[in-house]
């Protein structure tokens, strides 16, 4: 898949990725973890999502973090090319 270009129909445009605020983290590789396609790594200063292009913004980051430090905060929506 294109990120930036066509898929069955639709249209992929401005992908975002999880925002990981780093004062809240306290490093403890849940996300790591649990990303179900092994898009973050922890790196010196805390973790970061080292391939971005595997990453489905599926949320689960956001969701399993006990620190409230990932957020994906865009709705992803399907349009219609029409
Ligand atoms: S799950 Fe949250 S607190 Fe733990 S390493 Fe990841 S971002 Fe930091
Ligand atoms: S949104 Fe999903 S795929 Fe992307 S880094 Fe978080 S857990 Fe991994």
């Amino acid at each position: 898949m294109d990120r930036n270009g066509l898929l069955e129909g639709c249209i992929v445009e401005d992908w975002a990725l999880p925002e990981i605020d780093l004062a809240l983290c306290d490093r403890c590789g849940v996300c790591v973890e649990q990303c179900p396609v092994g898009a973050v790594e922890m790196g010196d200063y805390g973790p970061f999502v080292a391939r971005p292009d595997d990453c489905t913004y599926c949320a689960t980051c956001d969701a399993i973090c006990p620190q409230g430090a990932i957020t994906c905060a865009f709705e992803i929506a399907w349009q219609s090319r029409d």
